[in-house]
């Protein structure tokens, strides 16, 4: 159904992101990659994606901190793919630690990836998209875009934010057909999750082996991971025409956990 539409996904050379663009790209979309990693490992997966669906498949390491990146990234885009047509903001990082010892630097980053990179593209993409009648904005925020937990300060503030945002593009994109939402997944098990182990074990002071019970699955009541499949299923169906009437929504992918 995504056939001559093309993408953007930032941070798509490892779990949600690369979930995403894996399954934007299964359903005929051409899709930018974005992301950190090691060079040979990323150009194999560049190359296995367009491979195995067809499609054309680009790579930009744009540093999301960066937004002279981030315009050069969809100049890029453009010039490949001819327009951007899908914006996926999901390049995000973590940092676990009591407000009190809150490291600033750690503050500006996360505001900087996880918020301020989402302006920056959407900026670079929306006139466009308006102009064309056609966009779609997805934000992966997460569930603490909705509620918080404690030690996750700036992540919890970064993800409210970007609600707030997604909500704004939707009512200023809605009668040019470009619709903005956000994707609000609960735990999936991915590198961001698995890197909080210790700092989580730490800041509950808690055994690192009881962190995925007390910690990740604890408010979870399907008490299960939720799958980086389930985060590309939703981003397609809201890529579609059907979903033309869904805008400025923050939807929770969370086993249940924001029922609470
Ligand atoms: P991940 O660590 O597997 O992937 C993060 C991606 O972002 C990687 O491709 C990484 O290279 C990229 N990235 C990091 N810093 C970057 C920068 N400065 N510039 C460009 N790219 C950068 O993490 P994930 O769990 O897949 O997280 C993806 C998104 O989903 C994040 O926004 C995260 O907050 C959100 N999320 C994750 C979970 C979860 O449980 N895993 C839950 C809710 C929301």
């Amino acid at each position: 159904p995504l056939e001559g539409r093309s993408a953007i996904v930032t941070g798509s050379t490892s779990g949600i992101g690369l979930g995403i663009a894996h399954a934007l790209a299964r359903s005929g979309a051409a899709v930018m990659l974005n992301g950190f990693g090691d060079p040979a490992e990323i150009e194999t997966l560049r190359a296995d994606i367009a491979g195995d669906n067809d499609v054309d498949v680009a790579y930009d390491a744009a540093d999301m901190t960066k937004p002279e990146a981030i315009r050069m990234m969809v100049e890029r885009a453009v010039a490949r793919f001819g327009q951007v047509d899908i914006v996926v903001n999901n390049a995000g990082i973590q940092h676990v630690s009591p407000i009190g010892k809150f490291p600033s630097e750690k503050w500006d980053a996360i505001l900087a990836i996880n918020l301020s990179a989402a302006f920056h593209l959407v900026q670079s993409t929306f006139d466009g998209m308006c102009a064309r009648g056609y966009g779609r904005i997805i934000n992966v925020a997460s569930a603490h875009g909705l509620v918080a937990s404690p030690f996750k300060s700036a992540y919890v503030a970064a993800k409210h934010g970007i609600v707030g945002f997604t909500k704004t593009i939707a009512l200023e994109g809605a009668e040019f057909g470009v619709t903005s939402n956000a994707i609000c997944p609960g735990y999936v098990w991915t590198p961001l999750v698995e890197h909080q182990i210790e700092d989580q074990a730490k800041s509950h002071k808690i055994a690192r082996d009881a962190v995925i019970r007390e910690v990740f699955l604890k408010d979870q009541p399907t008490k299960r991971f939720a799958t980086v499949e389930e985060m590309g299923a939703l981003a397609v169906f809201l890529c579609g025409d059907l979903a033309g009437s869904i805008t400025g929504t923050a939807i929770p992918v969370d086993g249940g956990w924001t029922a609470h």
